[in-house]
Formats: C-alpha cells, sequence, structure tokens
C-alpha cells in the first residue's frame, strides 16, 4: 500500500487517534493517464452489455454482503461510527443500490422510441439512446465512506461509464476497498479506478482531460469550486451538497416516536450526517415536554457506542465554537450530544448539537422550516397525514419524510438529492441513472420525401408551411376546417414532398 514516507496518505482513528493504515498518495501529474486508462476500459465495459454489466453490479452486491465484517470494521475504524451505522449508512446502501441497478438500468437506459404524431414527420421513425459519457469522476466525502463512493461508482458504471473516484483524503482505506469490490466483481482494469489524496488531486480530477462529467458530494464552499471549475471547462456535475435540516414536530404527533425520531436523526453519526436534523421545530402545547424528553433522552446516549466522534480535531474544534457542545474526557474527538434553545447562524454545524424552538400553526412551521438557505431534506411529524401532506410539499427540500427520518438513503429506487444551497441533480437511482448519462436523438428516414422546409423559400411554399400550422396543431374540428380552407396550399406541400 504505502510506498515512500512523503507519498503517503495516513488514515487515522478518530476514536483512538491512532493510525489505521496508509495509501499512497496520487501525484495530481498521474491524472492524465489514470483518465486515459479508465477511458480504454470504458470501452471494454461498454461492449459487455446490459446484461454483462448487470451480472457484474449483481457480484459487487454479492462481494460486499460477503466481505461485510471487514468492510464494516473498516468504516468503522476510519469514522469511529458505531458498527450498527457503519451496517446501516455503508453496506445497505451499497447492497441495495448494486441490486437495484443491475435489475433495472437496462430498462430504465435502453433506447426510448419518440413518438411522432404529426403528420409530415411520418416517414421518419426516431429513438432517444442514454449514451454514457466514457469517464465520469466520483468525488466523495468522508462521512459515509464507503456507501457513497459506492453507490456513485455504481451508479456511473450502470450507465456504463468507467469511473474515476477521488474519496476524502479522511478515509482513504474505505475509497480503496470500492475500487477493491468492483475490481473483484469483473470490472474490467482501469474501469474503477481510485485516486487518493487532498484538495489538489480533486482540482487535478476535475481538470483532468477526458472526464466528462462529476459527481460531487461535500461540503457547500468546495462543491461550488468543483462546479466553477468544471464550468470553466463545460463539463456537467451533480452536486449533492450540506444541508440544514428541519424536524417539524406537531402537537398531535406520537410524542414518544417523535422524541425516539428526533434523538435518532440529531445524533446519527455524531449529527455527521448530511441529513441530520439540525432545527428541531414543536408545536407549542407540547414543545417544553419534548425539550426535557429530547435532553433526558440526549444525555443517556453512549459515547463510542451510540455517538461516535467528530471525524478531526478541526471539525470537533468548529463545531464546538459554533454551538458550545462540551468535549468528553477520553482520546477521541468527542462531543457531548447537546441540545440548544437558541437559534444557530444560518450554516451546516456537522455535529452533535441540535436546537429545538416553538411555534404556533403551519403556516409559521413552513416558514421557520424555509428559513434557511439549505434545501437538503425534512421530516414532519403528525398522526394527521393529509396535514402531512400539505407541509411536506410546501418545504422547500429535496426529501421530506413524515414520521421518519432518512430511510430512503438505503433504497436507490428512492433517488437522493437536494434543493437550494444543498445542491442540484440527483445522485442514485432512476435520476442517478440519467445523471449519468446523455442523451443522443438519432432516426431513421428512407428519403423518398423532400421536407417542405427545404429551399427554394418561395411565396407559395411559405403560404402552405403557414397552412400547415393550422392544419397540424388545432384542434380536431380546427384541423378539419383549416384542411378544407387550405387545400390549394396542401396540394402544393403535396407536390414538393414528392418532387413535382
Ligand atoms: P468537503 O467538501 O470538504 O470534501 C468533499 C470531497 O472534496 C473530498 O474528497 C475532498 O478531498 C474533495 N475536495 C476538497 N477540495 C477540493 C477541490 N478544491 N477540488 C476538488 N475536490 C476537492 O466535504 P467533507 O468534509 O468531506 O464532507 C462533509 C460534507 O459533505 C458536509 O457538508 C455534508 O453535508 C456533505 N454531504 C452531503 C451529502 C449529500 O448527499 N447531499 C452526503 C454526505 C455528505
Amino acid at each position: 500500500m504505502s510506498t515512500t514516507a512523503e507519498s503517503e496518505l495516513v488514515s487515522v482513528s478518530p476514536t483512538t487517534l491512532e493510525r489505521v493504515g496508509a495509501v499512497r498518495r496520487t501525484d495530481p501529474a498521474e491524472l492524465p493517464a489514470v483518465v486515459a486508462a479508465a477511458a480504454q476500459a470504458q470501452s471494454s465495459w461498454w461492449e459487455l452489455g446490459w446484461r454483462g454489466r448487470a451480472d457484474v453490479l449483481r457480484r459487487a452486491g454479492a462481494i460486499v454482503r460477503a466481505r461485510a465484517d471487514e468492510l464494516a470494521a473498516t468504516v468503522q475504524a476510519e469514522t469511529g461510527k458505531p458498527r450498527t451505522e457503519a451496517i446501516t449508512q455503508d453496506l445497505y446502501p451499497a447492497v441495495d443500490h448494486a441490486t437495484w441497478l443491475a435489475k433495472h438500468a437496462e430498462r430504465l437506459l435502453r433506447d426510448e422510441r419518440v413518438k411522432l404524431a404529426q403528420l409530415h414527420l411520418k416517414t421518419k421513425k426516431a429513438w432517444l439512446a442514454h449514451e454514457p459519457f466514457g469517464v465520469v469522476a466520483a468525488i466523495t466525502p468522508w462521512n459515509i465512506p464507503f456507501g457513497i463512493a459506492f453507490t456513485q461508482v455504481a451508479t456511473a458504471l450502470a450507465a456504463g461509464n468507467a469511473v474515476v473516484l477521488k474519496p476524502s483524503e479522511l478515509t482513504p482505506l474505505c475509497g480503496e476497498l470500492v475500487a477493491d469490490v468492483f475490481a473483484e466483481a469483473g470490472v474490467p482494469a482501469g474501469g474503477a479506478q481510485v485516486v487518493q489524496g487532498e484538495a489538489p488531486v480533486g482540482e487535478a480530477v476535475v481538470g483532468a482531460e477526458g472526464i466528462g462529467k462529476v459527481l460531487f458530494t461535500g461540503s457547500v464552499a468546495v462543491g461550488r469550486r468543483v462546479a466553477a471549475a468544471a464550468g470553466a471547462r463545460g463539463i456537467p456535475v451533480v452536486l449533492e451538497l450540506g444541508g440544514r435540516d428541519p424536524l417539524v414536530v406537531f402537537a398531535d404527533a406520537d410524542l414518544d416516536r417523535a422524541v425516539e425520531g428526533a434523538l435518532f436523526s440529531s445524533f446519527i453519526n455524531a449529527g455527521q450526517a448530511c441529513v441530520s436534523a439540525e432545527r428541531i421545530y414543536v408545536e407549542r402545547p407540547v414543545h417544553e415536554e419534548f425539550l426535557a424528553r429530547l435532553r433526558q433522552r440526549a444525555a443517556e446516549l453512549r459515547p463510542v457506542d451510540d455517538v461516535g466522534p467528530l471525524i478531526s480535531e478541526r471539525r470537533r474544534d468548529e463545531v464546538e465554537a459554533l454551538s458550545g457542545a462540551p468535549r468528553l474526557d477520553g482520546s477521541g474527538w468527542f462531543l457531548a450530544p447537546t441540545v440548544l434553545t437558541e437559534p444557530l447562524p444560518d450554516v451546516e454545524l456537522f455535529g452533535p448539537a441540535v436546537t429545538v424552538e416553538p411555534f404556533e400553526g403551519e403556516d409559521e412551521a413552513v416558514r421557520l422550516a424555509n428559513d434557511t438557505s439549505f434545501g437538503l431534506a425534512a421530516s414532519v411529524w403528525t398522526r394527521d397525514l393529509a396535514r402531512a401532506r400539505r407541509v411536506s410539499r410546501r418545504i422547500e427540500a429535496g426529501m421530506v419524510w413524515v414520521n421518519d427520518f432518512g430511510w430512503s438513503f438505503t433504497t436507490a429506487a428512492a433517488t437522493w438529492g437536494g434543493v437550494k444551497a444543498s445542491g442540484f441533480g440527483r445522485s442514485t437511482g432512476k435520476y442517478g441513472l440519467l445523471e449519468c448519462s446523455q442523451v443522443k436523438l438519432v432516426d431513421e428516414d428512407r428519403g423518398r420525401l423532400r421536407p417542405a422546409w427545404w429551399y427554394p423559400y418561395e411565396p407559395a411554399g411559405e403560404a402552405a408551411l403557414q397552412a400547415l400550422l393550422d392544419v397540424l396543431y388545432g384542434s380536431t374540428t380546427e384541423r378539419a376546417r383549416a384542411a378544407w380552407r387550405h387545400r390549394r396550399e396542401l396540394g402544393h406541400v403535396v407536390r414538393r414532398s414528392l418532387g413535382r
């Protein structure tokens, strides 16, 4: 794995602060060769066909299940998250996406026949083909280091692309494992490569000749930098960025469930899930009771077993400064799960602290929920499902869950992504697959009829083309009347089409 000391990227446990392992740091100058090898592998990957690729994806899912102990242990070692979370956040999405993509990619991406209802196009047949970009880059974060990297690579591969993965520098071993699983599953050599390092390596990936699209998951600031760099080169991006998600509890909610749901969504991954609840709004009549119960439950959570550390000393210090969450004794970068009552600034906290504030009525709940520049996800807790539906539609977010939180992350069919500052495009499921494909119109015409809109331009032709507007596009009665009224012009069109 590691070579010379200066090119070594060392992975450190945020729980014990001990070395977990190391990988070779990629020299940014290597990127052209990496992308060239990926482009070469992409041809054989594409030639494998839908069935062949589906077999590989299915095998990748099976390998994740077979190697579950090793994969979960590496996720846990690099992030410090509890084993339950390594299984639910990292392994479940991987297996679900591999299985789903193997089953559905062909159906969703096979050629679509274009219906040409217009009379003047009846000589044509047309299709929309979904073609790969070639080489897609996936740049991924540390918080779900195996799950996110795996799903991005799997989705890009399922659409027929080769992939260059740039995992977070804080979790390089998980990135290696993703490439390793796909190689074992049978992706041609070079088809799913990993490059390792910090921002300069990410920049080299985005700047490399031959990258057709960038799938970026990470912070708003870096996402915008990546989008600007890609935009300067005319390359499309998907941005899966941070959130500051609201959790809205109405007075009629099942309070036991709402408290447990709020606890889970605030402190899962030590608050370092992109969709962690950061702002809780509770309807006035139950606000006090909810607050007291959430505080009590938060105090009962066990460090390490229930709530892991912050990923780094820098992040621990930032979250501590923003929220005042107290440090815990011991070696790792731990902060105590903290429930606050004063609003925090409109930045993603990404740590184990959450604010709880009261509201009165549906309109205020929606106003408070939307009072942020972010728009990743939200949850609504109530027994009144009609109200839940109304409020869900009014909240500005890419995903809104009712009486639950975050479940759709493990479910490829549900698709994932945000609005507003939280990004654009979708990274998984049907819409994620479409993001990894470019649409091409292809058609057939035997060339027997001459289109009436070709040269020469002349008054009779113009009159005929104008008349055709009414004949082709009006209501049935209008069309019939127009056809009779413009029979001379239509005759002209027919004669021209037949070349007479
Ligand atoms: P980050 O933005 O710091 O880094 C993300 C990735 O970008 C890393 O691989 C990093 O090395 C790379 N990078 C850094 N600078 C770069 C540059 N100039 N050019 C190219 N690549 C560069 O984010 P992070 O701290 O790793 O992850 C946490 C963030 O990710 C949070 O904001 C979280 O909300 C977000 N996130 C979003 C989702 C989602 O689905 N929307 C999921 C998980 C995490």
